[in-house]
């Protein structure tokens, strides 16, 4: 989920400048553009919620306690991509980098990107 902090727009109900922003497609101009839903709003939303719902809150986090092999799973996986410079691993690895200048989005990165990613990535482990 992207959080990015705009410090010229601030937020009427806290005075913050971390904003929640969610692509969306808007009808009338026909283009996408960003729905911004204060931080710390949304973060009383969920608790808000939470106190509604405390049994479906509760059953949710003991499912993944429960599911020991969750965290082994995941794990592998994730080792699996890193090994393979999976493409799911080298966006992942664009994102964090772009973080710093904006948000970017998944389906902004092209697969030249990717690939140039990857050759970077690979050289850089041969020279190591
Ligand atoms: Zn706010």
């Amino acid at each position: 989920m992207p959080i990015i902090n705009i410090p010229e727009k601030v937020c009427l109900h806290c005075g913050g400048t971390e904003w929640y922003a969610r692509k969306v497609f808007r009808k009338k101009t026909q283009s996408e553009g960003y729905r911004y839903v204060c931080n710390l709003k949304k973060t009383e939303i969920i608790k808000e919620w939470v106190k509604k719902n405390p049994e479906k809150y509760a059953k949710g986090r003991k499912k993944v306690r429960l599911d020991i092999n969750y965290k082994e799973k995941s794990s592998v996986y994730q080792k699996t991509n890193v090994q393979t410079l999976s493409d799911r691993y080298i966006v992942s690895t664009i994102i964090t980098a772009a973080k710093a200048r904006g948000v970017l989005y998944k389906k902004d990165i092209p697969q030249d990107l990717i690939d140039m990613k990857r050759t970077q990535l690979l050289l850089k482990r041969q020279i190591a």
